[in-house]
């Protein structure tokens, strides 16, 4: 890290929604440095009265499928309702792919210029657990900005989509229609997690398919168990190139919205949200304290070879490790 401002630097210019801070901020949750993550852990307490006001969009879908034209295309939609949009991302391949999500400036440039939309890649060299957590709070960074609408973008890995469903209030899957076998390519679970199912690039001689791929998708659906939330899961077609079914997507999502501040549906799955990121939370720290003890690792060293050729169980090792871990803390 370049600089490090001081903890109300930080929060006033976040606060004041100055983007410039906003981004330095985010670079700060994301350090791995002891004294950085000591004061993003004060900045987020700190900002976090000024948080929760948005509405958490997740959107995934495999490569290929549009996301990122269609975060273009809805993200112009949102300023147009007057929102302000903060777009992130999860993507634990990042690393690898080097930007394959967010990552290359030449996607969504327009929405990149304006003024009302702030784009923010994936933080590169996490493991998922990591990214999802800085991505949380990244998120919350961005709301106490003033931003209301925050949409996460994640590539389809299964394991990533969890992460997401676990921190949004709204998840849409995009899809292409096939023929007749669009059904076949997509993980059941992700299905399940799903709020909203939208055929995307329905245009020009897509369009008959993609009614098709609407019964299909409406079919399959119905054989799933009833969401807890009592909602029931609609299957759109739009294009981000006509434009067309982007403003129904929003009517569902402000819908939905509207129901669950009623029902109470909203605030619960926060809530729960937020003691599934303690966790999370928990689990890192635990891990890091762990694997960084030196009584740990000279004995990790030594005894992971009668692992790996099969004579010793890796659960007495593990027992054995946590023994040392507690004994010498
Ligand atoms: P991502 O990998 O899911 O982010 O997908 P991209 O947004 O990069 O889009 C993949 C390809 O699909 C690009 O060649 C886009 O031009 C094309 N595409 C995106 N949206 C539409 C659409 O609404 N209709 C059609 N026909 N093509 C689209």
């Amino acid at each position: 890290m370049k600089k490090r401002l001081s903890l109300d630097a930080y929060k006033s210019g976040v606060l004041q929604g100055n983007r410039v801070i906003l981004s330095q901020a985010i670079t700060l949750v994301e350090s791995r440095l002891e004294e950085d993550m000591d004061l993003a852990a004060k900045l987020v307490q700190e900002i976090l009265p000024a948080t929760g006001k948005s509405i958490r969009i997740g959107i995934t879908g495999v490569p290929g499928v549009g996301k990122s034209t269609f975060i273009e295309a809805f993200g112009k939609l949102l300023i147009q309702e007057g929102k302000k949009l903060a777009v992130l991302a999860v993507d634990p391949s990042s690393q690898k792919s080097k930007g394959s999500i967010l990552g290359d400036k030449t996607r969504m440039e327009k929405l990149a210029a304006d003024k009302q939309a702030f784009i923010r890649p994936s933080p590169a060299g996490f493991t998922l657990g990591g990214v999802a957590s800085k991505t949380r709070e990244a998120m919350l960074l961005c709301e106490a900005a003033g931003f209301d609408m925050i949409l996460v973008e994640t590539v389809g890995v299964g394991q990533s989509e969890t992460a997401v469903k676990d921190m949004v209030d709204f998840f849409l899957l995009l899809v292409l229609a096939g023929a007749g076998d669009e059904l076949q390519g997509i993980k059941k679970g992700i299905m399940e997690m799903a709020d909203a199912v939208i055929i995307h690039k329905s245009d020009g001689e897509n369009l008959e398919m993609a009614k098709q791929a609407k019964r299909n998708y409406q079919n399959a659906l119905h054989l799933f168990p009833a969401a807890e939330s009592g909602w029931s899961v609609p299957v759109l077609t739009a294009s981000s190139y006509t434009k067309t079914g982007l403003e129904d997507i929003w009517n569902v999502i402000s819908n939905y919205e509207a129901i669950t501040l009623e029902s109470g549906f909203k605030a619960k799955n926060r809530a729960e949200q937020r003691v599934k990121w303690l966790e999370e939370n928990l689990r890192d720290l635990l891990g890091n304290l762990f694997f960084k003890q030196p009584e740990v690792q000279s004995k990790l060293k030594t005894e992971k070879e009668k692992v790996a050729k099969g004579e010793l169980s890796p659960m007495v090792l593990a027992k054995e490790l946590i023994q040392i871990f507690i004994q010498n803390k």
